[in-house]
C-alpha cells in the first residue's frame, strides 16, 4: 500500500515510517507545514498533535482514504461526525501496543473482584495531554470511577500502573513501553483491517483483536 504518515519526523511517526516501509509499504511522509498530497495514497496515519488532527482526517475524507490515528486527546465526536458524513473509515487506538490492551482487559476484569483502584500513568516530558487517553479508556472498562495521576518525566517513553486494593491486599497490573517500534504491528493489523469498519470513527485495538 501507499501510505501517507502525518507527523513522520515525530518521535513516533519516524519509526512508525520505517516499520511501514520494512513491511514492504510504499510511506509519503507529511510533517508540519509540507504540502498534504494524498494523490495515490491507500491509507493515511496520523502521529502528530490532537489540534492537528481534525485537518489531516479533513484531508483523508476529502481524498476518500481510510485513516488510522494514533494520536491522542483529540476531539473523537468531531472526527466520527466528519468521518460519517463522507463515509470513510476511521480508526483511532489510544494505545497500539498490544501489552497495554491487555492491560486494560485484565484491569476490567480486576476491578469486579477489588474493593478500589487508581491508575498511576507515566510519559515522556513532552507529551502534550494528560490523562493519557490509555489512562481514560482504562478507568472507563474500569466502571468510571477511577482517578488517575499522570507523571511526565524525562527518561520515560509510555507506562501504566493500575494499583488495586481490598481487604488485607493490593493487585499492580503494569505496563511498559520500552521502545516506540511497539507500536508498529498494532498500526501494521490496523491499516489491513480498516477497510472492513463501518463508516465513521471505530476506537480500541480489541475491536480488531
Ligand atoms: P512528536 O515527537 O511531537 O511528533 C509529532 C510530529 O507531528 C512532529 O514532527 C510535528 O512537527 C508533527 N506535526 C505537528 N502538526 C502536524 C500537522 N498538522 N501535520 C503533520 N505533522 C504535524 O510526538 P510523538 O511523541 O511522536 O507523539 C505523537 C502523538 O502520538 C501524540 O499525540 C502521542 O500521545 C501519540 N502516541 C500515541 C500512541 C498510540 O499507541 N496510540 C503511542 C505513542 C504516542 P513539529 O515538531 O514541527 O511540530
Amino acid at each position: 500500500m501507499k501510505i501517507a504518515v502525518f507527523g513522520a519526523r515525530g518521535k513516533v511517526g519516524s519509526i512508525m515510517a520505517a516499520g511501514l516501509a520494512e513491511a514492504g509499504h510504499e510511506v509519503v511522509p507529511i510533517d508540519l507545514g509540507d504540502p498534504v498530497e494524498l494523490g495515490g495514497c491507500d491509507a493515511a496515519v496520523d502521529f502528530t498533535q490532537p489540534d492537528a488532527v481534525e485537518d489531516n482526517v479533513a484531508a483523508c475524507v476529502r481524498a476518500k482514504l481510510p485513516c488510522v490515528i494514533g494520536t491522542t486527546g483529540f476531539d473523537r465526536a468531531a472526527v466520527d461526525r466528519l468521518a460519517q458524513e463522507h463515509n470513510v473509515r476511521v480508526f483511532h487506538a489510544p494505545n497500539f501496543a498490544i501489552g497495554a490492551v491487555l492491560m486494560m482487559r485484565f484491569a476490567a476484569e480486576a476491578a469486579r473482584h477489588m474493593q478500589k483502584a487508581e491508575i498511576v500513568e507515566l510519559h515522556h516530558e513532552t507529551k502534550v495531554d494528560a490523562p493519557s487517553g490509555t489512562a481514560k479508556d482504562t478507568a472507563d472498562a474500569m466502571g468510571g470511577d477511577v482517578p488517575i495521576h499522570s507523571v511526565r518525566l524525562p527518561g520515560l517513553i509510555a507506562h501504566q500502573e493500575v494499583i488495586l486494593g481490598g481487604q488485607g491486599q493490593t493487585l499492580t497490573i503494569r505496563h511498559d513501553t520500552t521502545s516506540r517500534d511497539a507500536f508498529v504491528p498494532g498500526v501494521l493489523l490496523a491499516l489491513e483491517r480498516v477497510r472492513e469498519l463501518p463508516a465513521g470513527l471505530t476506537v480500541g485495538l480489541h475491536a480488531l483483536l
